[in-house]
């Protein structure tokens, strides 16, 4: 499956956002990698010249955000594709969740997305054609325990999803979400370090806890988030649009 155009992926730099950006650019896209450190994203980028380059920006600033797309226009033109993956997972009791983590879980999942879609907007209307892909979270369809700031950002997010699926109807535009359920990345590196701290379990005892949640009894591949991502930007995947699509072995049906 070939697709054109330029995709910009938010958290590029690592885990789900890398996997994204190569399987796009294997797919015949140019992407621009957005992060808030230059040197792994020029990195990954360095290794498909021509095809890959990397802007700087914090997701939460959005006049930072505003300008990182002026700078990815530069390099490959209008942006027609942009994949919402920078985020942070911060867990707490709810009693032990205080402002400063409540904000941050927003400021990052939610309001981050919702920067980025403002300033990719005008091109896709402009280009009569555009994906928005947002990858919130099986946290995003169902509660967990100790996540409250962080379900409630990802509900966040599927709702945004759904009110703009429908506003871009007309447009050419579609916009959905992925949601993953346990993934092989750093975020569940610190997850498992966190559950292995807190409750003196080995590495083996925590890892096998978060693969139980699915019924496939596995840890979900970074590649499988992105191949969804990828048949999302087809032309097949045009009457797809404001669905949450839970990549996750089953354990989420919706
Ligand atoms: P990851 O930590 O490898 O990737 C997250 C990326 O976001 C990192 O590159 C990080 O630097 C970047 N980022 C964080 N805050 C940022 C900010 N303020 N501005 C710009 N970039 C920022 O982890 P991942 O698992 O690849 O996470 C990608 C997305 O997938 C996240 O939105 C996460 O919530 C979601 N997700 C992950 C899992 C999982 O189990 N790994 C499950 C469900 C959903």
């Amino acid at each position: 499956m070939t697709v054109s155009g330029h995709a910009l992926v938010t958290g590029g730099g690592s885990g789900i956002g890398a996997a994204v950006a190569k399987t796009l650019v294997d797919a015949g896209l140019r992407v621009t990698l957005l992060g808030r450190t230059l040197a792994p994203l020029q990195q990954l980028a360095a290794a498909h010249p021509g095809h890959m380059a990397a802007v700087q920006a914090d997701v939460t600033d959005a006049d930072a955000v505003a300008m990182a797309f002026t700078q990815a226009r530069a390099h490959f033109g209008p942006i027609t594709v942009l994949v919402n993956s920078a985020g942070q997972a911060g867990s707490a009791p709810f009693l032990k969740t205080d402002a400063a983590l409540w904000q941050q879980m927003l400021a990052v999942n939610l309001t981050g997305t919702f920067h980025c879609t403002q300033a990719v907007l005008p091109d896709m209307l402009q280009a009569g054609w555009g994906r928005i892909i947002n990858i919130a979270s099986t946290a995003g369809l169902a509660g967990y325990a100790y996540v409250a700031a962080y379900c409630a950002a990802k509900h966040g997010v599927v709702g945004l999803t759904r009110a703009l699926a429908l506003e871009l109807a007309r447009k050419g535009i579609t916009v959905n979400a992925v949601c993953p359920g346990y993934t092989e990345t750093e975020l569940l590196r610190d997850s498992i370090a966190n559950v292995m701290a807190k409750t003196g379990r080995s590495e083996a005892d925590a890892r096998a806890e978060f693969a139980a949640g699915n019924p496939q009894g596995r840890i979900v591949q970074p590649e499988e988030v992105a191949d969804t991502v990828r048949w999302l930007c087809s032309a097949g995947a045009a009457s797809i649009n404001g669905q949450s699509i839970a990549v996750c072995g089953g354990e989420i049906m919706n």
